[in-house]
């Protein structure tokens, strides 16, 4: 049975990854940790800054886990807002949680995300290797963090592993400051008023993916025989690419008033832009299993109903 410890877990991910974990392997057997914490909290917690690695050292000792899963980071647009920060809290965590895992000898996962591509990556299909050349300081750190964790894999066999993902869409915790956040606010807009503005422009198309197919791909990266891993860090993922107007078209199918237009928000805009439409998933089927349940139809079919009754 795993113990495992996950950083930033009060986050758009974090807080669905911990009780999905919890189902899996048990609630005393992920401990949550996060700058803050929810009063409702069920389950061991931890107050632990990233940036401080002895504080991430303690709780790993004092739970005796055997997996940290790294989700503290600053995401893409906020990042770009203060880059400095982002840099520190993105790397210096990263850092911190990969000298804990090698103390400690710990199995380790942190995803990385179709931000570490560029404008020079090739668009359509991209290849799991391949030019990447990020002009974000989101996706500078995106690319440095899957070489230093290769690096902890070479260099000391940390089993390290991650995966690129794409926008994550949910109706359970709002998203964090991504660039594909309108993906998530188009849904909750579509509920509350059957309007939205988007501040992604129509036909920019970037990948996405609902939340339960992005939990599933950790636990089963997780558990994967480490032989077959030839592309530890990171993989491509994919599952729903999309621009604006898709997801009007999915959700018109069941509020058909529903109306979208467009305010377009030139520093989001320009970070789409440099980013792939659609990644080429091929090495994550072959060496371990990926597979995506959830096409933009499905998901819209689930996401409207849970939301009016938020
Ligand atoms: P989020 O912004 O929703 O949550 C991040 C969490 O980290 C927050 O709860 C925050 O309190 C915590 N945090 C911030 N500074 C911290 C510190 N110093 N110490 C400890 N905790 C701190 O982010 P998320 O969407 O849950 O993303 C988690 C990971 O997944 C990140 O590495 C992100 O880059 C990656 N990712 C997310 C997406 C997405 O669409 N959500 C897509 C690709 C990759």
């Amino acid at each position: 049975m795993k113990k495992i410890l996950v950083t930033g877990a009060m986050g758009q991910i974090g807080s669905e990854l911990v009780s999905t974990l919890r189902e899996h392997y048990g609630t005393s057997n992920v401990i949550g940790s996060d700058l803050w914490q929810k009063d409702e909290e069920e389950g061991p917690f931890e107050i632990v800054d990233v940036t401080d690695e002895k504080a991430i050292y303690d709780a790993a000792k004092k739970h005796n886990v055997d997996t940290i899963m790294h989700l503290a980071a600053l995401l893409s647009a906020k990042a770009e807002a203060v880059p400095q920060i982002a840099w520190d809290l993105n790397m210096g965590g990263l850092m911190n949680a990969l000298e804990v895992a090698r103390e400690l000898e710990l199995q380790f996962f942190t995803p990385s995300s179709i931000g570490a591509f560029g404008p020079a990556t090739p668009k359509k299909n991209t290849p799991q290797e391949t030019v990447m050349r990020p002009t974000t300081m989101y996706g500078v750190n995106k690319v440095a963090g899957e070489l230093l964790c290769d690096y902890y894999f070479y260099r000391y066999g940390v089993d390290t592993r991650g995966v690129r993902y794409p926008g994550l869409i949910s109706y359970v915790t709002p998203p964090g400051g991504g660039t594909t956040d309108y993906a998530v606010e188009i849904y909750y807009e579509a509920v509350k008023s059957k309007k939205y503005t988007s501040y992604i422009a129509a036909e920019t198309y970037m990948d996405m993916m609902y939340m339960p197919d992005a939990l599933n791909s950790i636990i089963k990266l997780l558990e994967a025989d480490p032989d077959k891993l030839v592309h530890r860090n990171a993989y491509n993922i994919s599952a729903i690419s999309a621009a604006p107007e898709d997801f009007a078209k999915a959700i018109r199918k069941h509020i058909p008033e529903f109306e979208l237009t467009y305010n377009v928000d030139p520093v989001r805009q320009k970070i789409a832009e440099s980013w792939p439409d659609n990644l080429d998933s091929s090495a994550a089927e072959q060496e371990w299993g990926f597979k995506a349940e959830y096409d933009i139809d499905r998901m819209t079919a689930e996401m409207l109903p849970k939301l009016r009754t938020k």
